[in-house]
């Protein structure tokens, strides 16, 4: 059996997030919970991960906060010993026409999105490159692609996340480092869940897959982005959205 591998997986209390993470701990991998959410509301999460055999620890931490984020990766390092994976998966919304859109809504969409992915790559490159081996994925969004009326703030911070993944991959693939996006169109979640129903027919016909995504669609995307299938992959943005943006 190959080695045991450690990933740390931001904001995977719920969602997304937590469905990365379980589907990783189901491939032979320990587990590190980044969320700033109450540990409590991760318990159904991190009994899930430990009833698949491998060992979970949860970190409270916000990963806007440069140097919160970084006593959590040398922390994480500590417990496990490595980290093998990295998944920038927490972001949050603020939407708002721009005119409409204020400076904080602008500052804190941009902070947790784009910066805490800086702030997670930043801490944690450091242990990947000295053993010459790490996989960094970041959620995106197919917004960041295309863009999005009352959403500016969230479209910039995904596009930059592009820009980043892009500028990881050239920086650090001679460490044997991969960088790579993944690019969600509409997933059920409880971010989604807070659209209208009006909201989610006029989706639907954007979408020639004529359905929302599964939290699995986006968690088997980054499994293959983090597996030795992926080894020659490094700088793409995978859309997995149902063909909403071609
Ligand atoms: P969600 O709101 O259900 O979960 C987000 C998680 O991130 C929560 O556990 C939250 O506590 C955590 N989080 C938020 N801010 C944080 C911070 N500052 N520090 C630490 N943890 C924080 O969202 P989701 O729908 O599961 O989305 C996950 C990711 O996928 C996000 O980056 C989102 O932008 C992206 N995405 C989602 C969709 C979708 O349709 N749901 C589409 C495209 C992209």
């Amino acid at each position: 059996m190959a080695e045991k591998r450690v990933a740390l997986v931001t904001g995977a209390g719920r969602g997304i997030g937590a469905t990365i993470a379980l589907t990783l701990a189901k491939e032979n991998t320990d587990i590190a919970v980044v969320d700033y959410a109450p540990a409590e509301s991760a318990a159904e999460t991190l009994a899930a991960i430990e009833g698949a055999g491998v060992t979970v620890r949860y970190y409270s931490c916000d990963v806007s906060d440069f140097s919160a984020t970084k006593a959590v990766v040398d922390q994480v390092v500590k417990d496990f010993g490595k980290i093998d994976i990295l998944v920038n998966n927490a972001g949050v919304t603020a939407d708002n026409l721009l005119m409409r859109m204020s400076e904080a809504e602008w500052d804190r969409v941009l902070s947790i999105n784009l910066k805490g992915c800086f702030n997670m790559i930043k801490h944690v490159t450091p242990y990947m490159m000295r053993r010459r081996y790490g996989r960094i994925v970041s959620i995106s969004s197919v917004v960041g692609l295309m863009g999005n009326a009352g959403q500016a703030n969230y479209a910039a911070s995904k596009a930059g996340i592009i820009g980043l993944t892009k500028s990881v991959a050239k920086e650090y693939g001679p460490r044997n480092i991969t960088a790579n996006a993944v690019a969600p169109g509409f997933i059920k979640t409880a971010m989604t869940d807070a659209l209208t129903d009006e909201q989610k027919k006029a989706m639907y016909k954007l979408i020639p897959l004529g359905a929302l995504g599964e939290t699995e669609d986006i968690a088997n995307a980054v499994k293959f982005l983090v597996s030795d299938d992926a080894r020659y992959v490094t700088g793409v943005v995978l859309k997995v959205d149902g063909g909403m943006y071609i």
